[in-house]
C-alpha cells in the first residue's frame, strides 16, 4: 500500500505546541517518503465543534508550512457511513442500548468486587455491564440512544485463529515496525464494553476513527502516546468490520515545564498566541523538538 498519513484534529478548541508537532512530524514523513498527507476533521461531537476552530486549524496548519492533499474529509459528512457499520454490528447482536447515566457507571464500578480488576480503560471508567442484556437487542435498532459494544460476544464472533496485534514503528515512521500482541482477554478485563454511538450524535471517536483511516486510504497512523491504549480498540473494530489495520507511530507527547500534557484549554501554547506575539514557524519547529 502506498504510504499515507493524516492529522486528524477536532475543531473543539485552538491548535497548541502538541498538535504542531503531530502534524508536522506526520508531514514531513510523508513528503519524506513521497506519500501522502491528508487532513480530517474530527467534528463528530457536534456538542462541542465549532465551524470557526474549523477555520483556525486550516489558518494554522497552513501558517506552519503544511499542506494537504485532497479536500480535508469530515466527519459530520460520513455519518451514513457510521450508521451502515452500526447496523452490521447490531444485526449480528453485537451491539446493545445503555440507559445507564455517569452516575450510575460510577456507581456500579465502586461496588465491592472480588479480586482487583482495573477499573479504567482507555474510555475512562470500564462498564460494569448493567444493560448487557439479550433481550435489548431484537428488534430495529434504536435511534438516539447510547449503543455499546458487547466486548465478549464481538472476541468470540471472531474466527478462533484472529492474532490480535498491530505494527509499531516506535519514535519514526520510517523504522521497521515491531509487532505488538495483545489477548482477548485482555480487552474483556481492562476495556470492556465501549460505547459506538452516543444519544447525542451518531457513531464514537472509536467507530469514526477506524471506518475514516480505511477509506483515507490510511498505511501509517501517527498520533500520539496517549490513543496507545485506543489502538487495541480499534485493532479489534477493523477485525469485525473486516477492515485492514495500518501501521502505527505513537509519537511523544509535548508537555509543559511541569510535565503536564499539553490540552486544548492551553491557551498560553495555542500555536496562533505565539504567531500573534511574533514567534516563527521555524521557532514552533524548534520548540516541539523538530
Ligand atoms: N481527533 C483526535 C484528537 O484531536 C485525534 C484522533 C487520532 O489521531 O486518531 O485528539
Amino acid at each position: 500500500m502506498k504510504f499515507a498519513t493524516r492529522f486528524a484534529p477536532s475543531p473543539t478548541g485552538p491548535l497548541h505546541l502538541g498538535h504542531a508537532y503531530s502534524a508536522l512530524l506526520a508531514h514531513d514523513t510523508a513528503r519524506t517518503v513521497g506519500g501522502r498527507f491528508l487532513l480530517r476533521i474530527e467534528d463528530i461531537d457536534t456538542t462541542r465543534s465549532r465551524p470557526e476552530w474549523e477555520d483556525r486549524i486550516y489558518e494554522d496548519l497552513t501558517w506552519l508550512g503544511i499542506e494537504w492533499d485532497d479536500t480535508p474529509m469530515r466527519q459530520s459528512d460520513r455519518l451514513s457511513a457510521y450508521l451502515a457499520a452500526l447496523h452490521s454490528l447490531w444485526d449480528r447482536g453485537l451491539l446493545y442500548p445503555c440507559h445507564c447515566t455517569r452516575r450510575d457507571i460510577v456507581a456500579a464500578s465502586s461496588a465491592p468486587q472480588e479480586g482487583s480488576e482495573p477499573t479504567h480503560g482507555p474510555d475512562g471508567l470500564i462498564y460494569q455491564g448493567t444493560c448487557r442484556v439479550a433481550a435489548l437487542r431484537t428488534g430495529p435498532m434504536p435511534e438516539n440512544t447510547t449503543l455499546r459494544l458487547d466486548m465478549q460476544a464481538a472476541l468470540w464472533q471472531l474466527p478462533t485463529d484472529t492474532s490480535f496485534g498491530f505494527d509499531e514503528t516506535g519514535p519514526v515512521a520510517t523504522d521497521p515496525p515491531s509487532r505488538l500482541g495483545f489477548t482477548a482477554q485482555d480487552m474483556i478485563a481492562t476495556v470492556g464494553d465501549i460505547v459506538l454511538s452516543r444519544k447525542d450524535f451518531i457513531g464514537s471517536y472509536h467507530l469514526s476513527v477506524v471506518l475514516d483511516d480505511a477509506v483515507q486510504g490510511i498505511s501509517h497512523v501517527i498520533r500520539g502516546k496517549d490513543l496507545f491504549e485506543a489502538t487495541k480498540i480499534h485493532v479489534i473494530l477493523q477485525h469485525l468490520l473486516s477492515l485492514e489495520t495500518p501501521i502505527y507511530t505513537h509519537h511523544k507527547l509535548i508537555r509543559d515545564e511541569t510535565g503536564k500534557r499539553l490540552a486544548k484549554r492551553d491557551d498560553a501554547r495555542a500555536i496562533a498566541k505565539y504567531r500573534a506575539e511574533g514567534a516563527t514557524p521555524r521557532d514552533i519547529r524548534r520548540m516541539v523538538g523538530l
